[in-house]
């Protein structure tokens, strides 16, 4: 009697430690799983991160792009207005008074501190002190005075 209940209780054990094997082999591969999922999940947002930083890339670009379109016509529209160009036919004559222009406003590049001129060179002032200063510009657009 006694040595059967003993077999049945051997048998039982081993029976839980082939359970508790499987299981712990099963938590293992969940564990792996769960890894895996974690690892793809955060490529992918550093896919789309990386692609979003190209098109903030691409635009910055642009918008750099119609600044520097935005200047051209600037520089455009003031020797359009300057009489003696008209008067010319468009072509703008220098050394005269109405090839001097005044910086009326103030360089917003230069407050960004993205402007590629100085303060002499520049069509706008770079700083309150600088706004109403005079400048002239060559018949080449380059500016030749202060
Ligand atoms: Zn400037």
């Amino acid at each position: 009697m006694l040595p059967e209940v003993f077999t049945h209780i051997t048998e039982y054990v081993k029976q839980l430690e082939q359970k508790n094997k499987e299981l712990t082999q099963q938590n293992t591969e969940l564990t792996e799983q769960v890894n895996i999922r974690k690892q793809s999940r955060l490529s992918e947002k550093n896919d789309i991160i990386s692609r979003l930083e190209g098109e903030v890339k691409a635009l910055t670009q642009r918008v750099k792009h119609k600044e520097d379109y935005i200047i051209k016509l600037q520089d455009k529209l003031g020797k359009k207005d300057c009489m003696l160009s008209k008067l010319s036919g468009g072509n703008h004559i220098i050394d005269t008074e109405n090839s001097v222009f005044t910086r009326k406003h103030i360089c917003k590049w230069w407050e960004q501190g993205t402007c590629k001129f100085c303060s002499d060179t520049c069509k706008f002032a770079h700083g309150e002190d600088r706004v109403g200063t005079r400048f002239t510009i060559d018949k080449n657009g380059f500016i030749v005075d202060k």
